[in-house]
C-alpha cells in the first residue's frame, strides 16, 4: 500500500540546534559504506569518531522512568502550508519502546519527534515516522480544502524538563511544519492513563519487553462472541510474519501479544458499497478513494485501546474478506485476515510500518512524480541514484555495477541482485534491487536480500546498542 507521496515543496524552517549530536544522527543514518569508497570511508571514520567522543550514549534510566509519554498532536493544513499542533499530553505505565539507540536515527522517514533536554544541547531520544496526513497532502483535495489529522507519538516519560520537537518533511528532505514544546513531568494537567486493559495477552513470548521488540495485535471488526477467530487470525498472521526472513532468524527478539478489542458489529466499513459498521478502530476501506486502501484515521482512540499493553509496534487485524489494508512506518499496520491473499498482504504491510520499506511496484501511466530525481529517497529499498552508495551499491556484483540499470530479463527473478527502473509506483526515475519482491508482488516467496538487510538492520537498532 501508498504509505506516503509528497509534492508539496513549501519550507518552513525549524530553527532547533541539535548540535553535533543532530549531525551524528544524520550521518548515522546512512551506515552502508561501500568497501571500495575508501577515501570516504576514512573521512566518515574520523567524523564518527569525533562524534561518538562528544556524544555519549544516552542512559535510559537517568533522564527517562519506566513509563509513557503520549504525545497527541493535530497534523493540519493544506497542500500550500502545514501546521503541527500539541492536543494533549497522557502517561501511561511501562515504557515498551526501544531503550538502545536513543539518540540514532535508523531512518529519517517523513517525519520525526525529537526529545532534547532544556538547553538544546543534547537528544536524549528521537523516532521517525510516517503519517496519513503527509500521503493526502499529493491528493488533489489538499488543494481546496484544509484538514486536521490525529497523530500519536510515543517517548519515555522524562524525569526531568525536556523540550520536544516535531518535524515533518516533503520528499526533499525540507521541514514543513515544525513545532517545538517543553515538557514538564510534574506538570498536573499530564493526562493519567493506562488501566491495564484485562483481557490482552502474549501470543508469543520470547522475554522481557525492556529486551524485545513487543508487537500488539488489536481486533477490529470482531464482536465479542468471535474472539476465538480473532486468537486464531493472531497466530496465522503471526506465523506469516515469522515465515519470512529475516524475522524467522531474529523470531527470538518478538513478543506478540493479542488485544481482543470488541467491536459492536462483525465486520469492516466498506464505503464504496455503502456499508457503514460501527468497530472498535472505525477503520474504512476507500481511504482517499482508493478501493482497496484500508486505514483508520482515529489514532488516539487506537492508542487509548492500548494504553497501559505493552506495545512498541501495532497491527490491527480487520475481520473481512475484502481485499486490502495499510502500513504506515512506526505508525501501525492493518490487513484484512480472511482474503485469499491475504498472507502476503500481512507481511507486506508488516514491512512498511515496520521496516520503513517502500513499495517496489510501479505504474506505467503515472505521470505523478513521488520521488524527485534531485533527493535520494530515506526508504532503503528504492534509490534515484543520487546517492546509491547509501543504498545496496556495496551488493552488487563489479559486472552488475557496470550495467546500471540492469535488464529485467526473467531470470532469477527474486534473488539477483541489481538496480531495477520502475519502483515507488513510478516507471522512470526510480530504481529497485530485484525483479520481483515481497514489498512488489503478492506471489514473491520472500523478501528480496535488500529488503532482507534494512530489516535486519531494524531489528538490531531495536534490540543492540550500536
Ligand atoms: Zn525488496
Amino acid at each position: 500500500m501508498r504509505e506516503y507521496r509528497q509534492l508539496n515543496p513549501t519550507r518552513q524552517v525549524c530553527d532547533k540546534n541539535f548540535g553535533i549530536c543532530r549531525l551524528f544522527l544524520t550521518f548515522a543514518t546512512y551506515s552502508s559504506i561501500p568497501k571500495y569508497d575508501m577515501r570516504r570511508y576514512f573521512v566518515s571514520s574520523l567524523f564518527l569518531a569525533f562524534c561518538v567522543t562528544l556524544c555519549a550514549t544516552v542512559d535510559f534510566d537517568t533522564h527517562f522512568s519506566d513509563n509513557t509519554l503520549r504525545l497527541d498532536y493535530s497534523f493540519c493544513g493544506d497542500r500550500a502550508s502545514q501546521q503541527v499542533f500539541l492536543d494533549e499530553l497522557i502517561v501511561s505505565e511501562g515504557w515498551y519502546g526501544r531503550r538502545v539507540n536513543l539518540d540514532r536515527l535508523l531512518l529519517d522517514g517523513n517525519g520525526q519527534v525529537i526529545v532534547t533536554d532544556t538547553l538544546g544541547h543534547d537528544t536524549l531520544y528521537i523516532y521517525s515516522f510516517s503519517t496519513l496526513f503527509q500521503e493526502w497532502l499529493t491528493y488533489e483535495e489538499s488543494t481546496r480544502v484544509r484538514r486536521s489529522f490525529e497523530n500519536s507519538l510515543l517517548v519515555p516519560f522524562p524525569r526531568h524538563a525536556v523540550d520536544v520537537t516535531v518535524r515533518l518533511f516533503d520528499t526533499h528532505h525540507r521541514v514543513t511544519a515544525c513545532l517545538t514544546h517543553r515538557v514538564n513531568p510534574s506538570d498536573i494537567l499530564i493526562r493519567h492513563a493506562g488501566e491495564r486493559h484485562e483481557r490482552w495477552r502474549y501470543v508469543l513470548r520470547n522475554g522481557d519487553s525492556k529486551e524485545k521488540i513487543d508487537v500488539a495485535f488489536v481486533a477490529e471488526g470482531y464482536t465479542e462472541r468471535e474472539m476465538g477467530t480473532f486468537y486464531k487470525d493472531c497466530d496465522v498472521a503471526i506465523k506469516s510474519i515469522l515465515s519470512h526472513e529475516p524475522f524467522k532468524s531474529m523470531s527470538d527478539r518478538f513478543n506478540f501479544i493479542a488485544v481482543p478489542s470488541p467491536s459492536a458489529q462483525s465486520g469492516i466499513t466498506v464505503p464504496h458499497d455503502g456499508k457503514w459498521l460501527d468497530t472498535a478502530l472505525k477503520s474504512h476501506y476507500d481511504t482517499f478513494y482508493t478501493d482497496r486502501y484500508l486505514t483508520t484515521l482515529k489514532v488516539k482512540n487506537l492508542h487509548n485501546i492500548l494504553a497501559g499493553i505493552p506495545y512498541e509496534h501495532i497491527f490491527i487485524l480487520a475481520n473481512t474478506e475484502t481485499y486490502g489494508g495499510g502500513g504506515i512506518y512506526n505508525s501501525y499496520t492493518i490487513s484484512s485476515v480472511h482474503n485469499s491473499r491475504s498472507l502476503p498482504v500481512i507481511v507486506h504491510e508488516f514491512g512498511h510500518a515496520f521496516g520503513g520499506l517502500a513499495d517496489e511496484y510501479f505504474y506505467d501511466d503515472m505521470d505523478e512524480c513521488w520521488y524527485p530525481a534531485d533527493t535520494e529517497p530515506w526508504e532503503p529499498n528504492i534509490t534515484t541514484l543520487v546517492d546509491f552508495s547509501l543504498k545496496w551499491r556495496d551488493m552488487l556484483s563489479p559486472s552488475a555495477l557496470q550495467s546500471i540499470p540492469t535488464k529485467a530479463d526473467g531470470k532469477e527473478v527474486y534473488t539477483r541482485i541489481g538496480v531495477y527502473e520502475g519502483a515507488g509506483y513510478q516507471s522512470k526515475g526510480a530504481y529497485r534491487p530485484v525483479q520481483e519482491c515481497r514489498m512488489k508482488i503478492n506471489e514473491a516467496p520472500a523478501f528480496c536480500p535488500v529488503c532482507q538487510r534494512a530489516i535486519r538492520r531494524m531489528i538490531e537498532y531495536h534490540t543492540d546498542e550500536q
